[in-house]
């Protein structure tokens, strides 16, 4: 089953990739999930579906966040849950969009996306799950410069 996503997730990169280079940064999003952070350490504030990260340091979303906002992106995100991602497209209106997540979620924000017209980059955990979970940060950060 999870093959099935990972097939399916890695072709709808690749449809989308040419479109989504063409969007500068300061017209991306990026959409992170909560289980990134830190369960124990973690000192952002929960704002309704998100947190806001105080930037402790204690996972690697500060590094991303750091790293996005150089690059000038438009937003970055730490969701709770996919349900909102509707109502941000339509609040920020980005032009493109990066998504770390699972298979199975980046598989259900990218059809979100292709509702809504924009060209989504799936970047998959490197171990998923409830919390906890983790990214491979030079990779990501190497990739949010493309
Ligand atoms: S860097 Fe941000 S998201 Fe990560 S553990 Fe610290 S406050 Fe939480």
């Amino acid at each position: 089953m999870k093959d099935n996503y990972k097939k399916r997730v890695a072709a709808a990169n690749k449809k989308n990739r040419k479109k989504f280079l063409k969007i500068p940064f300061a017209e991306r999003m990026i959409l992170i999930p909560q289980c990134l952070r830190n369960s124990k350490k973690c000192r952002a504030k929960e704002s309704g579906p998100f947190f806001i990260c105080a930037d402790c340091g204690a996972c690697k979303i500060k590094k991303i966040r750091e790293k996005a906002s150089r690059l000038g992106y438009k937003k970055i995100y730490i969701l709770k849950g996919g349900k909102i991602i509707p109502s941000l497209f339509e609040k920020d209106k980005p032009l493109a969009v990066i998504g770390v997540a699972c298979e199975w979620e980046g598989f259900l924000g990218q059809k979100i996306c292709g509702e809504f017209k924009i060209p989504v980059q799936f970047f998959p955990l490197s171990r998923d799950g409830c919390a906890d979970t983790d990214v491979g940060t030079d990779a990501f950060l190497k990739f949010i410069e493309e």
